[in-house]
């Protein structure tokens, strides 16, 4: 089975995670800081803690906080639990970004920040971005954060730059499905030497050093999932995420879309073998965008179109976290490629003021793109690893899928 993703992980991240040098989380947010620009990094136990912690360093609060509808919804959740209100935005195709005319109207006097959502590693417009920040500020006369959401994205370019350092601060996601992982984790980013004080003073006043059972437990889960991505246990896996409610019930409680929560260790901070697994990554990062991106170039020119079938776009300084397709009907493509040994994802499967949390923050707008998004795509694996082989059988499937017919030809 050829999995919906896989991080890249190597041996040097196995002896990593026994490791125990002092000053494990320090050296990890030096070195990240170096990798995406020679500001400042801070290391949180997760991306949500990481924006939470933002909101509640600047003293931000009873704020709109303006955001994409189509999203991850910790960001939701970090808006409300830090006590900020979530102003949902519509996106925009064929990348999937906020649709900038409507966060223009969306600002408002009560706004307080931005979050630039560079989703699936496509850059938002961060010149536009910022025009519109800017006449906001000086219309309403007050600071307009604007936070570059990179949990997908890492290092993205609009224009040839980077958009990390395009904010004020960029939020990073270091789980084990992100670009590059610490296992779990996340990161803050910011060129401010004053704001990164702030932030590092507010971070160490409120995160307790990780207890011996958390440290245990990240331990316990790298090992876990360290074996489950090799192809042939992974076809078991799996079965048992598609045909069992195991899986389902252990990564639900992880990530609660029916509830604004956060996991009960958000306070405790990053752990140094985290760190020490995260510092492995980064010197992987540049290697694992370039494959992204050949990948990407790969499924453009070879993957058929079959009828009623979007692919996404090809964009210049794209990172491709992920390959996303829309397709008529999902779920026979799901299991379709299934049976042909192709595992795909269904990521993102909510419009966040389309979830039961969230409705009454929608406020009677509505987001129809984000509404058919979450219902229509696929994305197919993209992962830094993947080989020429297994890109090949995922082109094969579709190709036969496409000839068998089924949805997409009674369509025609
Ligand atoms: C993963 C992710 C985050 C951070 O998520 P955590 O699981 O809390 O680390 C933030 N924004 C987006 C868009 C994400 O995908």
């Amino acid at each position: 089975m050829i999995p919906r993703f896989k991080p890249r992980l190597g041996y040097r991240e196995l002896a990593a995670l026994f490791r125990f040098q002092p000053g494990a989380v320090a050296a990890f947010e030096t070195a990240f800081a170096r990798a995406f620009g020679g500001g400042y990094a801070l290391a949180f136990p997760y991306g949500r803690s990481a924006l939470w912690a933002f909101f509640k360093a600047i003293g931000l609060y009873g704020a709109e906080i303006v955001q994409p509808a189509y999203t991850c919804s910790v960001v939701a959740h970090a808006t409300v639990l830090s006590g900020n209100v979530p102003r949902f935005v519509d996106l925009r195709l064929p990348t999937y970004n906020m649709d900038l005319d409507q966060v223009r109207a969306a600002i408002n006097p009560n706004t307080g920040a931005v979050i630039s959502t560079h989703l699936f590693g496509y850059p938002l417009d961060v010149d536009n971005l910022s025009k519109i920040v800017r006449e906001a500020e000086a219309r309403f006369s007050r600071k307009i954060w604007i936070i570059q959401d990179c949990a997908h994205a890492f290092a993205a370019e609009w224009r040839e730059r980077s958009v990390v350092a395009a904010g004020d601060v960029a939020l990073f996601g270091l789980n084990i499905s992100k670009m590059i992982t610490s296992i779990f984790g996340g990161m803050l980013y910011t060129t401010d030497a004053d704001l990164a004080h702030r932030l590092r003073t507010f971070r160490d006043a409120t995160f307790k050093r990780p207890g011996y059972l958390k440290r245990m437990k990240r331990v316990g889960y790298f090992l876990a999932v360290y074996p489950a991505f090799a192809e042939r246990v992974h076809g078991l896996v799996h079965w048992l995420q598609e045909e069992t409610p195991l899986l389902n019930r252990l990564t639900k409680a992880y990530h609660l879309d029916e509830k604004i929560a956060f996991p009960p260790d958000y306070l405790e901070s990053l752990c140094p073998c985290e760190a020490e697994v995260g510092l492995v990554q980064l010197s992987r990062y540049s290697e694992i965008v370039r494959q992204r991106r050949q990948h990407a170039q790969y499924y453009d020119v070879h993957l058929p179109r079959p009828r009623g079938w979007e692919l996404p776009p090809l964009f210049e300084g794209a990172t491709y976290s992920h390959y996303v397709v829309r397709v008529p009907d999902r779920e026979a493509v799901i299991k379709a490629l299934g049976r042909h040994g192709v595992q795909l994802g269904r990521l993102i499967e909510y419009s966040v003021p389309h979830t039961a949390p969230y409705r009454s923050f929608a406020d009677g707008q509505r987001f129809p793109l984000a509404l058919k998004c979450s219902e229509t795509t696929i994305n197919l694996p993209v992962y830094a690893g993947l080989s020429s082989v297994a890109r090949e059988r995922a082109v094969k499937a579709i190709e036969s899928f496409a000839h068998d017919g089924l949805p997409g030809r009674a369509a025609a």
